[in-house]
This record gives C-alpha cells, structure tokens and sequence, in this order.
C-alpha cells in the first residue's frame, strides 16, 4: 500500500484515515502514543502493528457474536479496511472495576470491583477535554436519537460479557474501556479500535497492567507488556 497515493481523511492521535473508494476508508495504525489529552507523547515503534491485530482479533470475534463492526478485510501488518460510517461523537466507556479518572472524579482507590458494569459518556472534543456527558444531555442537545443511544449501550454490554469472559480464560481482567460507534445508512457499527490503547487489562493474579497505564504511568516497557497481552490472548 502506497500511503502517499491516497487521500487522508482524517489524522488522529494513534490513527490515520485514508479513503479507499466511495463507502470503504483504510485505518492505519500509528506508532504514535498519548496521554493525557496529548500533553505526553511518544513514537514507539511497533506499537501500531500490535493495536491493529489485537482490533481485529476482538472485532472479528464480536462480528461473530452479532455486534456489526465496521471493519471488511485486513490489509497489511499496521492496517485493515472499514466501512466508511459518521462517527458518532460519543466516546462510550465500560468499567467493570474503579480505574483512571473514575477513581479521581469519587476519591476512591482503584481496584475495587463494581456492583455492575457502569456504562458511562463522553462528548468527543479534544478543546474541551473529552467532557463526561449524561444520557439526558446527550438526548437534549440531540447528538444522537433515543433508539441509537439505546442500542449504544445495549452493545456496549454485551461486548463487555463477550470480551470480559473470553479475558477470563486468560487469566486477565477487563477493568475498563472505550468504545466507539459510527452509522452508516441509518445502521449502527462498532468503529475505531479496541486495543490495549483503549482498554484497561490486568493480570489477575498480580493486578500488574498490560496496557496503556504502562505508559501513562511509566511502569515499565510497552511493548513489552502489549507484546505479553498478544501472547496470553494466543495471536
Ligand atoms: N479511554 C480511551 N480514550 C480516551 C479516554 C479513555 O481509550 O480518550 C479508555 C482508557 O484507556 C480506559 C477507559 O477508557 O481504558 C477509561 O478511561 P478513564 O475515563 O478512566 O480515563 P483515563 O484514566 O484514561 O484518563
């Protein structure tokens, strides 16, 4: 793939969209990693190739499943072929156990598991910090209508029961993640990535991160710890 032939639609932060035809874009999977809000950044070689197989691992797994992902073939090591979808701008977070900024916004330590699994949203804005938003504001300010957020979450926590008992047989828990969801001819699809990136995943006996608060925090190689998760999971 020539990347500088192709017209980019879009660069994020770890990703880059390029269109491919009409309806079908190409993800490509950076090297590039953040933290918070882009105030920590790094090139970490390696990293987008990692990302982008464990996403379609999961998304060929939830496809399976019944969730519709955007995602149509795999291309090459840091890229696969989507659906071209709007992206919904709502990141959608699932947390199965208090982590990050849930355990700053209570004054709660981390690790405790929750009653159940607690869908929560945020407004995608860079500028304003990705601002938590509640289901009423979401409907107020009609970014999304009342059905589509309805099947928002429903995805959102059957993707929890799929990804958290598949993680289970590994021996890793899933604390927490962000999802996100694009529409297509009135149709909604799982979109973006599902990464260590995205997801928090710790060890179930040593409680120790195979995922981006390795970064954050400075706890060690990534690679290393992305490499160890690709591993257990058996890909
Ligand atoms: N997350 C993400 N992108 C974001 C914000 C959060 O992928 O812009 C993920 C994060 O990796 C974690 C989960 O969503 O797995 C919950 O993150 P949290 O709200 O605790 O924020 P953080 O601690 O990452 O600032």
């Amino acid at each position: 793939m020539k990347n500088g032939e192709m017209k980019l639609l879009y660069e994020g932060k770890a990703k880059k969209i390029y269109e491919s035809s009409l309806d079908e874009v190409i993800i490509y999977f950076k090297d590039d990693v953040t933290a918070f809000n882009g105030e920590k950044k790094d090139s970490i070689i390696g990293k987008g190739k990692i990302n982008k197989k464990v996403t379609i691992f999961f998304f060929k797994m939830l496809e399976e499943k019944g969730i519709p992902t955007h995602m149509i073939s795999d291309i090459d090591e840091n890229s696969f072929l989507a659906k071209k979808v709007e992206i919904i701008p709502l990141e959608v977070i699932v947390r199965n156990y208090t982590a990050g900024s849930f355990c700053k916004r209570y004054g709660i330590e981390k690790g405790i598991k929750l009653e159940k699994p607690i869908v929560e949203y945020s407004l995608k804005n860079d500028d304003l910090g990705d601002p938590m938003i509640c289901r009423n504001v979401v409907l107020s300010l009609r970014l999304v209508k009342e059905n589509v957020l309805n099947k928002l979450e429903y995805y959102a926590l059957k993707i929890n029961n799929i990804l958290s008992n598949f993680l289970e047989e590994k021996n890793i828990i899933l604390v927490d993640y962000k999802l996100e969801f694009g529409i297509s001819n009135n149709k909604v699809y799982l979109a973006d990535e599902i990464s260590p990136d995205t997801c928090r995943f710790w060890d179930k006996d040593t409680m120790e991160s195979l995922d981006k608060d390795v970064y954050r925090e400075d706890k060690g190689d990534l690679i290393d710890k992305y490499s160890e998760f690709v591993r257990r999971i058996n890909i």
